[in-house]
């Protein structure tokens, strides 16, 4: 038990809850439960163009969907600037950053001037640092210097320190040549701290003991080293988590499959079976696939997740929805189709009662892979088929079974009480004495009932939609006319 460990999930508010970001967040998660540890989370709002707070909500309505409870209150990023920037005054009152009111067009003229033998290619050249030391360490970092000109401020590299090196708790020991780096900036020019900086400064107010975030931010980890460094803060643990790769091996990207969390619910995926998919995505407890989330966090270990990309397999999530689908009664999906998917399903199917409701739900979640399909094909059963496929009827009405129609509306008329077991009986019964196979009378009735002669058992769907509607139904077949 260590009650030191407190972890973070960071997001940027500048789009929906991407799956990728939910499985960074469902790994802090279960890191920080595993370790009896605290999940923190952080809205990083600082691009004030790019932020909207219409994202910040979806995104918090998506953690809280997905079961991802997080220990204490938000941090939200745009409230803390002004003690980010009283942090960068002390950095440029220590030496350890620097005012530069070079525009881009300077930097980059002075680099072509110096040719490709220069030191710093494209590189910041410290023309600014000197000037520093001259006059800006007296202005405000939220004035102007330099005769009005703006400017942004710089961190000082400390080149002398040579590489940096850390142990990534997923990827191993990771050095970076100091060299490669410029002297970022850690302001822009209209005043804003930028991304590395305000993210160690709230890490490390936050106490965070752990950073656990996408691969794509590894390369972000050596300047914030250093900022950790230059600030004097005790320098946290990190770890770096592989992509998640569409099928071409690529990110995954919205050509792919769907991205956004909102959109798995949209789509009648079960927050339960997303979390399960995206936990083995990268992580792994042998070959199980299907893990209770208090499994999940007892076995759960940064160790175990994997340096490469995880492909993304949609039909090991859809196989993974259905088993968790199957778990739960028609009661707790209609609950959820009405909370998540569709309010006004009851109202699309006005002729059903609750219970003809709950048997369709207890139908159909068997033979689809979705939440949304379930709701789908209970408001198309709810109305008489407005046409019938045409192969269907080729292949199922023939001029002979058409005539049977007639005898099958009249036993079923005869059928008292219509329970699924006598309506099977008297069907089966007329099959034997008419010494045809079951399936030649079956797949009428599924036509009937659906337009179609793919569908669910018949004749669970016979008992639940009733006597009237199913005769109803079948003369409305018989009443076609087939051509030939
Ligand atoms: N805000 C960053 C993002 O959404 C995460 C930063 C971090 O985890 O350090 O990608």
């Amino acid at each position: 038990m260590n009650n030191n460990i407190r972890v973070r999930f960071a997001p940027s508010p500048t789009g929906d809850l991407h799956i990728g970001g939910l499985r960074t967040a469902l790994f802090n998660e279960l890191f920080a439960r595993h370790n009896n540890g605290k999940l923190l989370l952080r809205i990083e709002d600082t691009d004030r163009e790019r932020s909207k707070a219409v994202y910040t909500d979806s995104i918090i309505e998506s953690l809280k969907w997905a079961g991802i409870v997080f220990d204490e209150i938000p941090i939200v990023q745009s409230e803390r600037i002004s003690h980010h920037k009283k942090i960068i005054e002390i950095l440029i009152q220590e030496g350890k950053a620097y005012k530069c009111y070079c525009t881009p067009e300077e930097v980059a003229q002075r680099n072509r001037e110096r040719g490709n033998e220069s030191l710093y290619d494209n590189k910041y050249d410290r023309y600014c640092l000197s000037l520093d030391t001259i006059f800006s360490k007296s202005f405000n970092i939220n004035g102007q210097a330099g005769g009005n000109k703006p400017f942004v401020v710089r961190f000082k590299l400390p080149f002398e320190k040579g590489p940096i090196a850390f142990t990534d708790l997923i990827r191993g020991e990771v050095t970076f040549d100091v060299e490669q780096l410029d002297d970022f900036i850690i302001t822009r020019s209209d005043g804003q701290p930028m991304y590395n900086f305000v993210v160690v400064v709230d890490d490390h107010d936050m106490q965070i003991s752990h950073v656990i975030r996408g691969e794509d931010h590894i390369s972000n980890t050596p300047k914030q080293i250093l900022l950790y460094q230059a600030c004097g803060y005790a320098v946290p643990q990190f770890a770096h988590l592989p992509l998640i790769l569409g099928p071409s091996g690529n990110r995954l990207s919205k050509r792919d499959a769907a991205t956004s969390t909102l959109e798995y619910r949209q789509n009648g995926y079960l927050p339960q079976a997303l979390i399960n998919y995206l936990a083995r995505l990268g992580w792994a407890h042998g070959d199980q696939e299907k893990f209770s989330k208090q499994e999940m966090i007892g076995l759960f270990e940064l160790k175990n997740v994997g340096k490469c990309g995880a492909r993304f397999d949609q039909e090991k999530l859809d196989w993974l929805n259905g088993v968790y689908m199957r778990e739960m009664s028609a009661q707790a999906l209609l609950n959820l189709i009405i909370a998540d998917i569709d309010p006004a399903v009851e109202k699309k199917t006005p002729y059903f009662s609750e219970q003809q409701r709950y048997a369709l739900i207890d139908i159909y979640k068997e033979r689809v892979k979705t939440v949304a399909e379930i709701v789908q094909s209970i408001i198309s059963v709810h109305s008489a088929p407005s046409s019938f496929d045409v192969d269907a009827l080729e292949e199922w009405i023939t001029p002979a079974i058409r005539t049977h129609l007639v005898s099958i509306i009249a036993i079923l008329e005869a059928v008292d009480p219509f329970t699924i077991e006598l309506v099977s009986q008297a069907i089966k019964n007329m099959a034997k004495q008419l010494n045809v196979k079951l399936v030649m009378l079956a797949q009428p009735i599924r036509i009937a009932l659906l337009g179609t002669s793919s569908g669910p058992g018949v004749f669970d769907l016979v008992a639940t939609l009733g006597k009237q509607e199913t005769i109803d139904r079948l003369k409305k077949l018989y009443s076609i006319q087939i051509k030939k």
